[in-house]
């Protein structure tokens, strides 16, 4: 089986619906937005369901943006996992996987994870040090416990390298980073070079429900 990549934009930054809602149209691709339901800056519900109708998929990240590592998350977990997927959807955002703050979630919110979304992405794996191989996640998925690859400080030639191994690997690499050239963060200039690569060498760019109806 070819493997696939998706990515990831976290946190609903404005820069989401300015720069990739065009330059992932111009390759015929779309990605997964994850987005604080208490948001009020940034790119807003409004954009947000924009770029759903542009076929981009909406993952719930916590109403607050919360650490949730600690047993007592728990006590966090009616708001920011339920109440935080209702938001959303009651702002006509649709979303089906969860996205945990900071990629670390207590393993006591597992059953209401499981209660409300079908997979969330909950593993920290640090992209810039964990080899290769060690990055892309062994088969069957194990749904509530995904990982992602950050592409922040990498350089373009390192991006291809992974999406190159997942595809002939036939595994699934999950992409994300935030505001689009903030700091070290991926710049609009390297993801271009990214996604003509995977247009160039076909490899599948899918949202974040495809990769995990195809690979889990
Ligand atoms: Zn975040």
């Amino acid at each position: 089986m070819t493997g696939a990549v998706s990515f990831h934009f976290d946190d609903g930054h404005n820069s989401h619906y300015r720069v990739l809602l065009p330059l992932f149209k111009k390759y015929g691709f779309v990605g997964s937005l994850s987005l604080i339901a208490d948001e009020k800056r940034g790119m807003g519900f409004e954009k947000a369901r924009m770029m759903q109708d542009e076929g981009w998929e909406i993952l719930c990240h916590s109403k607050t943006h919360i650490k949730m590592d600690a047993p007592s998350a728990i006590d966090l977990a009616e708001t920011e996992i339920a109440e935080a997927k209702r938001i959303l959807e009651e702002n006509g955002l649709h979303t089906r996987q969860y996205v945990t703050p900071m990629s670390e979630a207590h393993e006591s919110l597992l059953p209401i994870l499981k209660e409300h979304f079908d997979a969330a992405f909950t593993v920290y794996t640090n992209a810039l040090t964990v080899p290769l191989p060690d990055l892309l996640e062994e088969m069957p998925l194990s749904p509530y416990r995904l990982h992602r690859a950050c592409m922040k400080e990498l350089p373009l030639e390192r991006l291809i390298e992974m999406a190159d191994y997942a595809c002939d690997s036939g595994k699934w690499l999950v992409f994300y980073d935030h505001d689009i050239g903030y700091s070290t963060n991926v710049t609009e200039q390297i993801l271009d070079g990214l996604l003509a690569h995977c247009k160039e060498r076909g490899i599948p760019v899918l949202t974040s429900t495809e990769g995990l109806k195809r690979f889990a």
